[in-house]
C-alpha cells in the first residue's frame, strides 16, 4: 500500500496519540496544546540516513534509536519525559512501501515510549529529495532541579552508568563487514558481537537513573553521545574544573573486554573516545555517594567511580596501567562543516 502524507499521519496518530489528562489538543489540529504546571525540559536531535545509520536499518531499531538518543537527554537534565514530537522527512519517488515502513516505525517507537509514559502529540511529515531524515522533539517535567553541565566542583567523583565503549565497537565491526574503514576489534566471540550490536542499535537510556539521582540532589550530569572524553570535556568546560580519571577504573562490558586487553589505543578507541553509548557522567560530592549508589541499586543501574574533579588545569590527567597521561583536547565525535 502506498501512502499518502495524510494517510500516514492517521496510521502515527491511531497508533500513538494516546489521551493524556494534560494532553488539551493532540495531534490533528494545528499545534498540540499540554498543560505544564511544572517546568519543562525541551531537546531535539536529528538522524540522517547514511550519516547517523546505514540506510537498510529496521525501521523499529530507528524508531528506538530516534527516541532513545532524546530520551538521553531529558536523562542527563533529571527530567520525566511527557510528550514527544517527530518530524519525518521520507525520500520521495523512490516507490518506496511507507505503510509498511511506518507499522515498523511504529513497533520501535512504542517499545521505547510506552515504559515511559511518552506521548506523541505532533510533528511534521514531508516527502525529500534528500535521505530519510527523522528529527524527534521531548518535552519533559523538570521537577527536580535539573543537573546541569556547569556544575562540577573540586572533590566531587566522577561516576559513570553502564559500561563504554560498545556502541563504537560494534560500529567498528558494522563498518569492516560492509568494506569501509574501521578498526575491527579483535578476539571476540559471535555472540559478544551480536551483543555489541544491540547495543549500538538499542541503547537504553538512563531516564530512572537521571530522575532518581537529581531528585536526590546530585546536580551535575550529562549523557555520552560523543564519548566519555568529550563529554567529560564539556562538563570541565562548563564548569572550569579539570579531572583525573582511573581508565582501569572505566566500566567496560564482558563483551568488549577481550578487545581491550593491554592495547591503550584500543581503550583510547572504544571506551575512552567511542560514541553513542547513551550513558550518564554525574558529578557529586562524597555526602552523596552512598545516596547514589542506592539509586543505581534501586534503578538496577550498574555505577562506577572513574575519577574525580579537581581545580582548573590543563584538562583531563588519565591513568592506566601505572602511566599517566594528560589530555588536552578531547577527541570525541564533533561534526564538521
Ligand atoms: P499543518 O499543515 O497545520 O502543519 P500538518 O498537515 O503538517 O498540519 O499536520 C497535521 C497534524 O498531524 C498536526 O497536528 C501535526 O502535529 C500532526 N503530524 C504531522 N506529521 C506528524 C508526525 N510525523 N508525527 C506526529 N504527528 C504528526
Ligand atoms: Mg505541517
Amino acid at each position: 500500500m502506498q501512502l499518502g502524507e495524510f494517510g500516514l499521519i492517521e496510521v502515527l496518530r491511531k497508533a500513538l496519540g494516546e489521551a493524556d489528562p494534560d494532553l488539551l489538543i493532540g495531534m490533528g489540529d494545528d499545534a498540540a496544546v499540554v498543560r505544564c504546571p511544572e517546568a519543562l525540559a525541551v531537546c531535539s536531535d536529528t538522524m540522517v540516513a547514511g550519516r547517523h545509520f546505514f540506510a537498510d536499518v529496521a525501521a523499529s531499531d530507528l524508531a528506538w534509536k530516534a527516541l532513545a538518543v532524546n530520551l538521553s537527554d531529558l536523562a542527563a537534565m533529571g527530567a520525566t519525559p511527557r510528550w514527544a514530537l517527530l518530524n519525518l522527512s521520507l525520500p520521495a519517488g523512490h516507490g518506496e512501501d511507507w505503510g509498511r515502513w511506518v507499522d515498523e516505525f511504529i513497533a520501535g517507537w512504542r517499545a521505547m515510549a510506552l515504559p515511559w509514559g511518552l506521548r506523541l502529540i505532533g510533528g511534521d511529515t514531508v516527502a525529500t529529495d534528500g535521505p530519510l531524515t527523522i528529527t524527534v522533539v521531548l518535552l519533559g517535567a523538570q521537577r527536580p532541579a535539573p543537573m546541569r553541565r556547569d556544575a562540577a566542583r573540586p572533590g566531587q567523583g566522577i561516576w559513570v552508568s553502564g559500561s563504554l565503549g560498545d556502541a563504537a565497537a560494534a560500529l567498528d565491526i558494522a563498518r569492516s563487514r560492509r568494506g569501509l574503514p574501521a578498526r575491527r576489534p579483535q578476539g571476540l566471540s559471535a555472540e559478544a558481537e551480536d551483543a555489541l550490536e544491540q547495543r549500538r542499535l538499542r541503547p537504553s537510556p538512563r531516564v530512572a537513573l537521571g530522575e532518581a539521582a537529581a531528585g536526590c540532589g546530585v546536580g551535575c550530569a550529562q549523557d555520552i553521545s560523543d564519548g566519555f572524553l568529550a563529554d567529560l570535556g564539556h562538563i570541565l568546560q562548563a564548569s572550569g574544573v579539570g579531572a583525573r580519571v582511573d581508565v582501569d577504573a572505566l566500566p567496560v562490558s564482558s563483551a568488549l573486554r577481550p578487545a581491550l586487553g593491554e592495547d591503550w589505543s584500543a581503550w583510547q578507541r572504544w571506551p575512552l573516545t567511542g560514541g553513542d553509548d547513551y550513558e550518564l557522567i554525574l558529578c557529586t560530592a562524597p555526602e552523596l555517594e552512598q545516596a547514589l549508589l542506592d539509586i543505581g541499586r534501586a534503578t538496577d543501574t550498574p555505577l562506577t567511580r572513574v575519577g574525580e574533579i579537581v581545580p582548573a588545569s590543563a584538562g583531563i590527567e588519565l591513568r592506566w596501567r601505572g602511566h599517566v597521561q594528560q589530555v588536552e583536547g578531547h577527541g570525541g565525535h564533533e561534526h564538521v562543516f
